[in-house]
């Protein structure tokens, strides 16, 4: 296992989960990944990629929401659980993600190479 892939497990596991207004998927425009997790994601053709930057979505999302749910990327899962990526519904997990685990996650954004989704 690689050092990003010990650290993204670490990551994902302090990043609490709450429930979504049932159906929306508002939050799911083009997003980035490290290359780790982009390397766990099914690979999409470019043609299928280019249609769903033009409808400013992610080439994962399905009729019934995200195709790739178990491997979604840490933005994903980031999204709604702290105020600096606040649920513009007012979705949120029943207490917040700790401040410093928020801060290494966007530590991380920063630090290591992003791709688009
Ligand atoms: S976090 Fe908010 S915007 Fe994103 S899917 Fe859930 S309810 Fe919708
Ligand atoms: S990977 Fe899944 S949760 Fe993340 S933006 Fe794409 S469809 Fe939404």
């Amino acid at each position: 296992m690689t050092p990003n892939a010990d650290k993204i497990r670490h990551l994902r596991s302090q990043i609490p989960v709450f429930a979504c207004k049932p159906g929306c998927h508002d939050c799911c425009g083009p997003v980035l990944a490290s290359t780790e997790e982009m390397a766990r994601l099914p690979r999409k053709s470019r043609q299928a990629r280019e249609a769903a930057l033009t409808d400013l979505r992610c080439p994962h999302l399905g009729e019934n929401g995200c195709t790739v749910y178990h491997e979604r990327p840490l933005v994903c899962r980031l999204f709604g659980t702290t105020p600096r990526l606040a649920c513009p519904n007012g979705c949120k997990p029943a207490a917040p993600i700790d401040p410093a685990v928020a801060q290494e996650i966007f530590l991380f954004f920063k630090e290591t190479r992003h791709v688009l989704v």
